[in-house]
C-alpha cells in the first residue's frame, strides 16, 4: 500500500521506488549521505546556441560558472535560454552570483547573457557514491516480495543510470509476473 500525503491509500501488487527508499519504507536504515548540491541559473539570451544538443563546459580555473546549456521548450515566452550551473562554493549573494557568471560567460565563451529569468538552488542535485558502477541487474533492484528500486542514486549519479535501473525494475516485476509471483 502507497499512502499518499493527503492520506489516500493506493494499492498496487508491485511498486518501483524510483528515488531514495529510506524515508519511504518503513524499517529500511536511514542513509545519511551528503548530496551535491548546484545553483543554476537562467537567462534569455539572443545566441545562435549549439544546433546541437550539447553541454558547454567553462574550463577557466578560477570560474565559478561549469558548464551550459541552451535551451528553447522550458520557459514560456523565453525561445531562447541559457542554462548556467554554478558548482563550486563561493559566498556571493544572489546579485553578485548573476553578475559574475554574466562576465565568465562573456570571457570564456563569448556568450552574451540577457534578463536572469530564475535562479535555482538545487540542494540534492546528484547522490554522492562511496563507490559506482554502472548500472543494477533486475534481481539486484528487488527489495522485498511486490517492492523494487530504481533511481540514479543505486548506481551513479546520471540520467543513463536512472533510465538503466528503471528498465531492471522493470524487467524484474515482468518476471515476476511472468513467472506467476503475485504477491
Ligand atoms: C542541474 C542538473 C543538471 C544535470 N545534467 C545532467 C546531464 O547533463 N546528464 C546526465 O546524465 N545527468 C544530469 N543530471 C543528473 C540527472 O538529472 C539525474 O541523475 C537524474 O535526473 C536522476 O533521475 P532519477 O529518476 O533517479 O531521479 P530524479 O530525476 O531526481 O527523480 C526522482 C523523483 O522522485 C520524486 N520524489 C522524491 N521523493 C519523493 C516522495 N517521497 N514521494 C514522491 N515522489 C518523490 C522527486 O520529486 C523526483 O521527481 C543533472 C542534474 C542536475 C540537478
Amino acid at each position: 500500500t502507497i499512502q499518499l500525503v493527503n492520506g489516500d491509500n493506493l494499492k498496487s501488487d508491485y511498486t518501483i521506488i524510483a528515488t531514495p527508499a529510506d524515508v519511504l519504507v518503513p524499517n529500511l536504515p536511514k542513509s545519511n549521505k551528503p548530496w551535491h548540491s548546484v545553483q543554476t541559473l537562467y537567462f534569455d539570451t539572443d545566441d545562435h546556441g549549439f544546433d546541437q544538443p550539447i553541454i558547454g563546459l567553462i574550463a577557466g580555473d578560477d570560474c565559478l560558472s561549469n558548464n551550459f546549456h541552451f535551451l528553447n521548450d522550458v520557459f514560456e515566452n523565453h525561445p531562447k535560454v541559457i542554462s548556467v550551473s554554478v558548482v563550486a562554493k563561493h559566498d556571493l549573494t544572489k546579485d553578485q552570483l548573476e553578475e559574475r557568471v554574466r562576465k565568465e560567460l562573456i570571457e570564456q565563451a563569448h556568450i552574451k547573457a540577457g534578463d536572469l529569468i530564475q535562479m535555482m538552488e538545487i540542494k540534492k542535485a546528484l547522490p554522492t557514491f562511496d563507490s559506482i558502477q554502472y548500472a543494477m541487474s533486475p534481481t539486484e533492484t528487488q527489495l522485498t516480495q511486490n517492492i523494487f528500486l530504481a533511481g540514479d542514486q543505486l548506481s551513479n549519479g546520471s540520467l543513463n543510470a536512472a533510465m538503466l535501473n528503471g528498465k531492471a525494475a522493470a524487467q524484474a516485476v515482468i518476471s515476476n509476473i511472468e513467472n506467476g509471483i503475485f504477491v
